[in-house]
């Protein structure tokens, strides 16, 4: 319209220089007031118009600058818009090419059907999608990872037009996190095949992460203990020392390597475990927990027990020996000592015990010392102790007497009558004397020595009086 307008005026001002009255009767003054306002609206025009193009031209190189996928769509799903970042993603030379587009140019058909679904929803309902994460195969035929939002484009009455998207490459950090994901499966089976305990405490002592061996051991799962402390599976004495032990290392940062402990587990049964609790540093050296590592040694500590219980004992009859007599009477010589009181040894010699082992044999000479064994033990004191020395030789320690002087004459007797009473052994019944010797602390002798040997001195009077005797010792014997 106005190029008409302009090429009216000109013509006028060509064929009617002079004349102000011409033109259909419109004054021509009129009609050069209406060329000039045309001109200013068409200035205007152009200006607009080249504030647009250059508006749309920033646009477009902001969003060209910005390596995240931009783009806006119409309600039905065509590119207004599209960065170059977007292009390249799918393969296309320049961001134009995506003009006009909708998914179905771009990605096969049951993700396009998919996305477009998604589109729909979003133009119909309003509601954003933000921070999705999408995974595709790129032009190029790599597998990519993006994180997509999209929301809906409103005109200035708020009524939906299209949507905006913008989509970032997050293909790197998925690959980290898959990365770091199989490192922590890595971990996670590795600490869960190990038989010793593993964990990770928090600096208030509370698990943090646990091997499947320790979870066992207190029935429950690895995860079951997160954010508990032992006072939550143990009694409150082991755990008051497990607690305090780890607050040391928090507080000194020292490490405790190797510390026996026992333990007992969720069946009840007592386990042993060496102990290492070390302190776990972040990249400043600050202590942020403590990583225990345990080891069962219970097998160990059973052995080390047997070994001690054999060294000490019998194999036999399970008595004391001739070490542990000897330091339990250390021990009863020092206690009289300190209370003034006595203390009885006796020497015990069953009589003519050969003829058991060559009339019956060996074992049933054993199955004897056994019973004769137990019969000893029940007639004194578990405080007082029943040693074997050997062969059929017996000691027994008179400590726990009320009154010494007048108690040991009825125990021999208690302990003669119990030989005494015939033993069974192979079908066969038996009658067993035996010869006693006794020395008496501090009378007899004060130390272990002497007061064994000075035992065993009267316990041979006894048999050279005839046997099925009790001799006490008296100065005159070592002559
Ligand atoms: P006495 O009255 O003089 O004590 O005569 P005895 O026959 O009891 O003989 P003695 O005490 O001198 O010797 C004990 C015998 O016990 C010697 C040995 O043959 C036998 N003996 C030693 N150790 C064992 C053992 O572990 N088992 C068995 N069955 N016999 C043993
Ligand atoms: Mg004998």
């Amino acid at each position: 319209m106005v190029e008409a307008i302009n090429k009216a005026l000109k013509e006028s001002s060509e064929h009617h220089e002079h004349s102000v009255f011409e033109n259909n009767g419109v004054p021509f003054s009129e009609l050069q007031n209406a060329h000039a306002r045309a001109q200013g609206d068409l200035q205007k025009l152009t200006d607009t118009k080249d504030a647009a193009l250059s508006d749309a031209k920033l646009l477009h190189s902001i969003i060209n600058q910005i390596s995240d996928l931009v783009f806006a769509k119409d309600t039905n799903g065509r590119i207004l818009v599209g960065s170059e970042a977007m292009a390249r993603y799918y393969g296309l030379e320049s961001a134009q090419e995506l003009y006009g587009k909708t998914i179905f140019d771009l990605r096969g058909e049951d993700e396009a059907h998919r996305i477009h679904n998604i589109e729909q929803e979003i133009l119909a309902g309003g509601e954003p999608m933000v921070d999705v994460d999408e995974e595709f195969i790129d032009a190029s035929g790599d597998e990519k990872w993006i994180q997509i939002t999209k929301v809906p484009m409103k005109d200035g009455n708020g009524k939906i037009i299209g949507l905006i998207g913008i989509a970032r490459d997050i293909t790197e950090r998925k690959h980290n996190e898959s990365v770091l994901e199989a490192e922590r499966v890595l971990f996670r089976t590795m600490i869960d095949q190990v038989p010793d305990y593993l964990f990770f405490k928090d600096t208030e002592s509370r698990f943090v992460i646990s091997n499947r061996a320790l979870a066992a051991d207190l029935g429950r799962l690895p995860t079951d203990l997160i954010g508990k402390t032992d006072f939550s599976f143990h009694e409150e004495k082991l755990a008051n020392k497990f607690y305090a032990d780890e607050q040391q290392i928090v507080s000194t940062g020292e490490s405790l390597i190797n510390l026996e402990e026992m333990v007992v587990d969720f069946t009840g049964a007592e386990k042993w475990f060496s102990a290492s609790k070390v302190p776990l540093r972040d990249v400043h050296g600050k202590i942020i927990g403590i990583v225990g590592v345990c080891r069962d040694i219970t097998d160990r500590k059973d052995s080390e027990e047997r070994l001690h219980f054999m060294a000490m004992h019998d194999a036999l009859t399970h008595l004391p020996n001739r070490t542990l007599l000897v330091d339990r009477l250390e021990q009863g010589i020092k206690q009289k000592e300190r209370t003034d009181g006595q203390l009885t040894v006796l020497f015990i010699d069953l009589d003519n015990f050969k003829i058991v082992n060559d009339s019956l044999g060996h074992d049933a000479g054993d199955t004897l010392i056994k019973a004769v064994a137990d019969r000893l033990i029940a007639s004194v004191r578990s405080s007082d102790t029943v040693a074997r020395l050997g062969g059929d030789e017996f000691v027994i320690l008179l400590i726990d007497q009320d009154n010494p002087i007048s108690d040991t004459a009825p125990i021999i007797e208690r302990l003669r009558a119990s030989i005494a009473e015939p033993f069974i052994i192979e079908g066969q019944k038996f009658q067993v004397t035996c010869s006693i010797g006794g020395a008496t602390f501090p009378n007899d002798g004060t130390d272990t020595t002497t007061l064994l040997k000075n035992a065993d001195i009267a316990m041979y009077k006894a048999k050279e009086g005839g046997r099925d005797n009790v001799v006490f010792y008296n100065s005159a014997m070592n002559n």
